[in-house]
């Protein structure tokens, strides 16, 4: 479902320094896989899951999503298969702090508000045991209902891919163990995950883990 064949990203601040931050990186996943990256800080994850997901084109080589590749396709239809195919789920949440649980988990969908989108939200609420918590704002809730939100909203769009930054960098133990089962849930219903994390504990729900360092893979 997933092909990355030779990507790079440099970034460049001034014309004599030049970060290699993905140094051709290559990686095919399979639909219903579950692949965890590890990397130390500064080692490309963000970048690498950034490109994939259509959001930085990269410097060089190639992301293919269905054989159809990213970054050959006009902005507008990048953004349109990003909206559908694609859920993102972050270290910090990036919750709306004005808007209660339903509307957070609802906002993929606020341009076209419908019943079923509603009915939608109210189950996946329900799936990450957050019921009693529908009204409650961002600011009330502990970092674990947190990140249940994001996913709930990342699954809003019924998305095939999830890619997934730390999301378990600021919860304990309980919730990241929590939150990485809901992650294999969703690979064995079919979906496919790819996480980049620090957390030693990924890898043993994770179907495959590669490691990156300084912008390359390394078995
Ligand atoms: P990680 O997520 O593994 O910590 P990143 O992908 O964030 O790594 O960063 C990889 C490298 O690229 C780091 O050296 C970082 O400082 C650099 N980098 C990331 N984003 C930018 C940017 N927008 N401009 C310049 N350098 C960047
Ligand atoms: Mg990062």
């Amino acid at each position: 479902m997933l092909r990355i064949t030779d990507l790079s990203k440099k970034y460049s601040k001034s014309p004599d320094t030049v970060i290699r931050a993905l140094d051709g990186v290559s990686l095919n996943i399979e639909a219903g896989e579950f692949v965890v990256v590890q990397g130390p800080s500064g080692s490309g994850k963000t970048t690498l899951l950034l490109a994939v997901g259509g959001l930085l084109p990269p410097s060089g080589g190639t992301v293919e999503f269905d054989g159809r590749k990213l970054y050959r396709m006009s902005q507008a239809e990048r953004a349109k298969l990003r909206a559908r195919e694609i859920g993102f789920v972050f270290q910090q949440f990036y919750l709306v702090s004005y808007l209660n649980v339903l509307d957070n988990v609802l906002t993929p969908s606020l341009a076209l508000p419908d019943q079923q989108a509603q009915i939608r939200a109210r189950e996946l609420i329900e799936h990450f045991k957050l019921t009693d918590r529908i009204g409650h704002f961002p600011g009330e809730l502990s970092t674990g209902e947190r990140q249940r939100v994001g996913l709930a909203r990342a699954l809003l769009n019924r998305p095939r891919l999830l890619l997934a930054d730390e999301p378990t960098g600021n919860l304990d133990q309980d919730n990241t163990r929590i939150v990485l089962g809901y992650f294999a849930d969703f690979s064995r219903s079919g979906g496919t995950v790819l996480m980049v994390t620090h957390s030693p504990a990924a890898a043993e729900y994770a179907h495959r883990t590669v490691q990156l360092k300084e912008g390359k893979l390394v078995d």
